[in-house]
């Protein structure tokens, strides 16, 4: 058919074109491909708790018990023992009332936003969130204010002067998933009370990273309180998949009821919610894997800054070096998986044109001795002519 060849021709042409790539996770910084290992410096699995003994031993004693798919729906036959357990178990870990799993982080924002938001409402955007969040609000039908980055003053504007003659939310990521930065909540909830607007955020980044002993974004500000809709996944520093929303009792009643997200899909396997409550015991059960992963953060960010590469500043495992042209950012990453690293690099439409990245993303798991040697790599690759473009 002509427009699938245009268009993959378009995208390849313009440096856009993706495919997936088969790596083998054999720890969690280490992959193999074709008989090689790689040191893992993409992933999101900021804990390393995909491998961690007693996550797997959980996630195959779920499968001896209770077989390998739920079989139904939450709504029907597909809430089983250990997803009450899981929900009750992030609710006490977000200091919530209830909380509520969905399939994915993607479904939870899809379900939650379109399920809140209605046609009257004002959503309050930030324009950096992530794609599931656009969808989400999309999905509702409330008008769309997107405010530039992280930018109060904007939001503020936006809050003043936008006509709503129903609910106003404000949305946004905890951590932005691109850049690494953090939202600024303490201001965000600020505004949220100023204008009587409901708060929504999405910690898929920040569970288990940020704020004391990991509990996110509105801990590490001190706003639990102020942020009515806590969002997450189990997909990252939990080691497993799935995502999830935390808050009121009758918040979480409502979104059950309501979101066709949550509603109409098989629900999760055992062994993956297994996974995922045992990777929540053990990030409340050994805080050391938060402090061993700020210590690594901090350390490869102090190494980098050291080298002079463009790296944008932050606090979070999240470190973007920033390239600018498509091109060298796919020359790069190319070049130092030759170099037995793997680093993704992020392209429009997921990142503005002209802001082409490298991100690289540090776990608990990484030995210093590896960061250092990857920095220096990094630092060797960077460096050749034409490459660094900012
Ligand atoms: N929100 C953000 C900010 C994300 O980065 C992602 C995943 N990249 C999601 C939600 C979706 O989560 P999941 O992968 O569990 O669907």
């Amino acid at each position: 058919m002509q427009f699938l060849t245009d268009f993959l021709k378009q995208a390849k042409a313009g440096n856009l074109y993706r495919k997936t790539v088969t790596y083998n996770p054999i720890s969690p910084t280490c992959v193999q491909m074709e008989g090689r290992r790689y040191l893992m410096l993409a992933s999101n699995n900021y804990l390393g708790l995909t491998h961690d003994p007693a996550v797997q031993q959980a996630a195959i004693d779920a499968i001896r018990l209770y077989g390998t798919g739920s079989g139904g729906a939450r709504l029907t036959t597909g809430t089983y023992l250990l997803v009450d357990q899981l929900e009750q178990e992030l609710a006490r870990f977000k200091e919530a009332e209830a909380a509520l799993v969905f399939n994915t982080g993607y479904m939870a924002n899809l379900g939650v936003l379109s399920s809140l938001a209605e046609p009257r409402d004002v959503i309050f955007s930030d324009e950096l969130n992530h794609a599931s969040i656009i969808d989400g609000c999309r999905l509702s039908r409330a008008q769309i204010a997107v405010y530039r980055h992280a930018d109060m003053e904007h939001l503020h504007n936006l809050l003043e002067k936008t006509v709503c003659m129903g609910k106003r939310l404000i949305v946004t990521d905890g951590v932005f998933s691109m850049d690494g930065d953090l939202a600024p909540l303490g201001e965000i909830t600020r505004l949220g009370e100023l204008y009587d607007a409901i708060i929504v955020v999405d910690d898929a980044h920040s569970t288990g990273v940020i704020g004391p002993g990991g509990k996110g974004t509105a801990a590490h500000f001190g706003v639990s309180d102020k942020v009515q809709v806590q969002i997450g996944t189990l997909s990252k520093a939990l080691g497993a998949e799935g995502g999830f929303v935390a808050g009121s009792k009758e918040l979480i009643d409502y979104i059950k009821n309501k979101a066709r997200s949550f509603i109409f899909s098989t629900a999760l396997a055992p062994a993956t919610i297994a996974a995922a409550l045992a990777a929540l015991r053990q990030l409340v059960t050994r805080p050391e894997l938060v402090t061993r992963l700020t210590d690594n953060t901090q350390y490869v960010r102090r190494l980098l800054q050291a080298a002079k590469l463009p790296v944008v500043d932050g606090v979070t495992p999240i470190i973007p070096i920033i390239v600018g042209a498509e091109e060298a950012s796919v020359r790069l990453a190319y070049e130092l998986k030759q170099q037995g690293i793997i680093i993704t690099a992020i392209r429009p439409p997921t990142v503005p044109t002209g802001t082409s990245r490298l991100r690289l993303t540090v776990n608990a798991a990484h030995e210093l001795d590896e960061l250092a040697w990857a920095v220096d790599i990094i630092t060797a690759a960077i460096n050749q002519p034409g490459m660094r473009v900012r």
